[in-house]
C-alpha cells in the first residue's frame, strides 16, 4: 500500500520503518532540515535499538523515503498518518499546533480518496476537529476519511512493540476506512478494536492513566510501608499475582516521567475540565507523582545531613533505559533539586549526556560510573540501564567517599 507518515519522531520513524519493512511504499515527511538530511543518509535522528539496521534495509530495498514536502508525499498516498508532537500547553492542555498545521497542509494535498489517520495522542473531538481542517484547506469532502488509531508502543522496545501489538484500536466514522487500516496491519497478529472515532481517542488517554495510576498508587503505598516498617516489594508481589490486579506497573520507586505519561495524565484533566468534569482522582494521581520524586530527594538529604557541598554522582539521564528521550525525566528534577541545594552533581548516560549537558552546563559527564563514583558523597540510581545492574559495588565503594547508594529503581537488594 501507498503510505505517508508525517513527523518523524519515535512513533512517526518507527511507524514509517515498520510498515516499509512489511512491504509498503512509505514516504515519510518532516519539517526539521536536520532530521531529513540524516534520514536521508540513513542515520536515524533518534535512538531505538533496531531501528538503524531497519531504515538502512527499507532505504536499499526502495521501500523507504524521506521528504520534506507534505504534498510529495500526500498526492500518491492512500493513506496519511498525523504521527506529530501534541506536548502539553502552558495550562497543561495538548497543543494542536503541529496537528493542525499537518491538517492544513494534507488538506492542499488530497486530490484522491485518502484515509487521513491519526497516530498522535489527541483529546477527544480531534478527529473531527482535523476532518474540518482539511476540508477547509480545500480537500473535496468526499475523499476524505478520518480515522483515529492512537500508537501504545514504548519508547525502548518501540520495533517489537509495533509488531507485536497487544490490541490495534482503530476509531472511524464508517466501515470502509476502517477496513482500509485492517487491511494495512493485516500481517500483524493482533487483537484490532474498531470503535467510533472519539472512544478511539478516549482509548489512549484512559489507558495511559490508569497505568500512570497503579504506579502512583504503589508509590503510595510505599510511603505507608517507610512509615510502617513493611516491605513494598513483598507488598507489590502478594498484590500482582492477584489475576485482576496483575504485577506490571507495581513497582514503588521514583514515580513515572517520560514523553507521554505526564502529558496524556495532564491531557486527561484538563480535557475532562474542558467537558465539564473534575477528574480529581487524577489530579492526586499527579500530585502523589510529584511527591514521589521530592520524597526521594529529601530522604537523600536527610541521609548525607544536608546537600551542600555533597557532591552526588547520578546514574542515567533518560527517562528510561534504551532510549535518548528526556522529556520530563526524572533525573531532571532531581539534578535541579541537588543544585539548588548547593550541591554538586557528576553523571553519567549510555546516549542521553548532550541533550542534558544543553540543560545543565555545570553537570560534570563522565563516561563511565566508575569514574562518576569517585569522591562522591552518595550514588543515585535514576534510570535502571542493564550495563548498572550488575556493577563491581566494592570497586564503586572503594571510590566514593561514603559509599551510599540511593536505588530509584530497585535494581539491587538492600
Ligand atoms: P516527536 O517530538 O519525537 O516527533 C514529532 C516529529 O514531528 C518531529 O520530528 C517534528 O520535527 C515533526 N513535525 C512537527 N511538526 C511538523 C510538521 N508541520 N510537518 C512535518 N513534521 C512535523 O514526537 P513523538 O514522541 O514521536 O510523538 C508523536 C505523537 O505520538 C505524540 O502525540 C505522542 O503523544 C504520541 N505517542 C508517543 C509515544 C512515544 O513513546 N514517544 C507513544 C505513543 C504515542
Amino acid at each position: 500500500m501507498k503510505v505517508a507518515v508525517v513527523g518523524t519522531g519515535y512513533v512517526g520513524l518507527v511507524t514509517g520503518v515498520v510498515l516499509a519493512h512489511l512491504g509498503n511504499d512509505v514516504v515519510c515527511v518532516d519539517k526539521d532540515p536536520a532530521k531529513v538530511e540524516k534520514l536521508r543518509n540513513g542515520i536515524p535522528p533518534i535512538y531505538e535499538p533496531g531501528i538503524e539496521e531497519m531504515l538502512k534495509k527499507t532505504i536499499e530495498d526502495g521501500f523507504f523515503q524521506i521528504t520534506d514536502s507534505i504534498s510529495d508525499a500526500v498526492e500518491t498516498a492512500e493513506v496519511v498518518f498525523i504521527a506529530v508532537g501534541t506536548p502539553p500547553g502552558p495550562d497543561g492542555t495538548p497543543d494542536l499546533t503541529a496537528v493542525r498545521a499537518v491538517a492544513k497542509g494534507i488538506g492542499q494535498s488530497i486530490r484522491k480518496p485518502t484515509v487521513v489517520v491519526n497516530k498522535s495522542t489527541v483529546p477527544v473531538g480531534s478527529g473531527e476537529l482535523v476532518e474540518k481542517l482539511i476540508i477547509e484547506a480545500g480537500a473535496d469532502p468526499a475523499l476524505v476519511n478520518v480515522v483515529s488509531n492512537p500508537e501504545f508502543l514504548r519508547e525502548g522496545s518501540a520495533i517489537h512493540d509495533t509488531l507485536n501489538p497487544d490490541r490495534i484500536v482503530i476509531g472511524a466514522k464508517n466501515q470502509a476506512a476502517a477496513q482500509k487500516l485492517v487491511e494495512l496491519y493485516s500481517t500483524l497478529n493482533a487483537t484490532t478494536v474498531i470503535t467510533d472515532l472519539e472512544s478511539a481517542e478516549l482509548i489512549k488517554y484512559a489507558s495511559n492513566s490508569f497505568l500512570a495510576l497503579k504506579i502512583s498508587f504503589i508509590n503510595a503505598v510505599s510511603r505507608i510501608c517507610e512509615l510502617s516498617g513493611g516491605n513494598v516489594e513483598d507488598v507489590a508481589k502478594g498484590m500482582g499475582l492477584d489475576k485482576r490486579i496483575g504485577s506490571q506497573f507495581l513497582q514503588a520507586g521514583l514515580g513515572w516521567g517520560g514523553s507521554c505519561f505526564p502529558k496524556d495524565v495532564l491531557g486527561t484533566v484538563t480535557v475532562a475540565e474542558s467537558l465539564g468534569y473534575d477528574f480529581a482522582l487524577l489530579k492526586e494521581v499527579i500530585a502523589i507523582n510529584d511527591d514521589q520524586t521530592l520524597n526521594f530527594v529529601r530522604r537523600l538529604d536527610a541521609r548525607l545531613g544536608g546537600l551542600a557541598g555533597k557532591r552526588i554522582g547520578i546514574m542515567g539521564l533518560a527517562f528510561k533505559p534504551n532510549t535518548d528521550d528526556i522529556r520530563d525525566a526524572k533525573s531532571l528534577i532531581i539534578i535541579e533539586e541537588i543544585l539548588k541545594a548547593g550541591g554538586s552533581v557528576t553523571a553519567h548516560d549510555p546516549i542521553a549526556t548532550e541533550l542534558v549537558r544543553a540543560i545543565f552546563p555545570t553537570v560534570d559527564y563522565r563516561e563511565s560510573i566508575y569514574e562518576v563514583s569517585h569522591e562522591a558523597d552518595a550514588l543515585v540510581m535514576v534510570t535502571e540501564w542493564n550495563e548498572y545492574r550488575h556493577l563491581d559495588l566494592q570497586r564503586l565503594a572503594k571510590a566514593m567517599k561514603t559509599p551510599i547508594l540511593f536505588d530509584g529503581r530497585r535494581c539491587y537488594k538492600k
